[in-house]
């Protein structure tokens, strides 16, 4: 197959002039020059959802952002009425719309045990991370791993802990133990480094009201989590809003990867994050558009478009090229238990790929404007 768009987007950087060639798995073989009159639109690789809740969906809209703490207590309510058709209605839902707006690889949070048999069903690749909550059974966790542990068979997924104070640290070391692939949520507000430095802050509250106490470590959460041994590859930290200087290089060190949700951090009232310093630090970032009870609606134009602004807003801007590799490529590095293969429209390369219908572009950021009616599937295909 021989594809011939007037642009396409290399490393994040629109190039002109090429034309690629597939052979018939569909590896590129072949970059050159264009031999012949291309056609009108941009070839991308697919994007890649770094972080996503899918069960939420059809919870967008209601619940008022603004404060962290009141939405989460709000979605934990609402979960509750939640039935096993709506959850797996939402699931598919939000599959068919991380699809529409042009995304293959998805790393999915997952509490109830329906999300992985929608990816699959919908020919979506990634990790499912089973989420572990022990908050009100730290006194003995183990029957609630158990339970974790049930509904991650069930769906192919590894068990990984959704906080680190809603997880025990006896459980927290389990999950290390299980040697799989680990994602959790770190640092999205401050109060989890009130909560572990100096067990101050709503979170102590929060534990005060239930009777329970967690000593404090001395520490911030990202360094709490990385002694306690969730570093290497194997580990994404998810948000990262509430990061220090020395937590983003000590990350860096670790080879612990970042997901950046910008718009649910902007929904929910969370401190901005550096991510011009990720960068720089050298850290594998990838673009989650998290769930869409936070985020609104599924959309990675939206997404990136957020990313830009929010780094230009604090005078750290990062540039749409920079974006782009964190929705596709970048974002690929950034997951765990991805094998490691090139994701980019190099020679040797094989990725799901979009054509984006957008005439006259001359730069990346000029294909941020686009919104999902753009995308559509190179050779018909999901993907799949
Ligand atoms: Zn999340």
């Amino acid at each position: 197959m021989l594809l011939r768009p007037y642009a396409a987007v290399i490393r994040g950087r629109l190039q002109w002039g090429l034309e690629f060639r597939l052979d018939d798995s569909g590896m590129i073989v072949e970059v050159g020059p264009h031999t012949g009159m291309p056609e009108p639109y941009v070839l991308t690789p697919a994007f890649v959802n770094a972080h996503s809740h899918l069960e939420y969906r059809t919870l967008m809209g209601q619940i008022p952002g603004g404060d962290y703490w009141t939405w989460i207590r709000q979605l934990t309510e609402l979960k509750k009425s939640q039935t096993e058709a709506e959850v797996v209605a939402s699931c598919d839902l939000a599959a068919a719309e991380n699809r529409a707006t042009g995304v293959h690889f998805i790393a999915e949070h997952s509490d109830r045990p329906f999300a992985g048999a929608s990816l699959s069903r919908h020919g979506f690749e990634g990790p499912v991370f089973q989420e572990l909550i022990t908050f009100l059974e730290q006194a003995s966790p183990e029957e609630k791993r158990q339970i974790v542990l049930d509904r991650a068979a069930t769906q192919g997924a590894a068990v990984s802990p959704h906080a680190y104070h809603t997880v025990d640290e006896s459980s927290l070391r389990w999950v290390l133990a299980q040697g799989g692939p680990l994602s959790i949520h770190v640092a999205e507000t401050q109060a989890e480094n009130d909560f572990t430095e100096r067990g101050e802050g709503p979170l102590a509250a929060f534990y005060e009201s239930f009777g329970f106490s967690r000593p404090p470590t001395g520490k911030s959460v990202a360094q709490s989590l990385l002694d306690l041994g969730f570093a290497g590859e194997r580990v994404q930290f998810v948000h990262g809003c509430a990061l220090s200087d020395t937590d983003i290089s000590l990350i860096a060190g670790a080879d612990v990867s970042l997901a950046h949700c910008p718009r649910s951090n902007i929904a929910l009232g969370c401190p901005t994050a550096r991510v011009r310093r990720w960068l720089d630090a050298g850290i594998r970032v990838g673009l989650g558009l998290d769930s869409a009870a936070s985020s609104g609606p599924i959309d990675m134009f939206d997404e990136m478009r957020a990313s830009l602004d929010l780094s230009r807003a604090i005078g750290e801007p990062i540039t749409a090229e920079e974006v782009w590799w964190m929705a596709t490529g970048g974002g690929y590095a950034s997951i765990p238990s991805l094998p490691k293969v090139p994701y980019d429209l190099v020679p040797g390369a094989k990725m799901p790929l979009l054509r984006l219908s957008v005439e006259g572009a001359h730069e990346t950021e000029d294909l941020l404007g686009l919104d999902p009616t753009a995308v559509s599937w190179i050779d018909g295909g999901d993907g799949a």
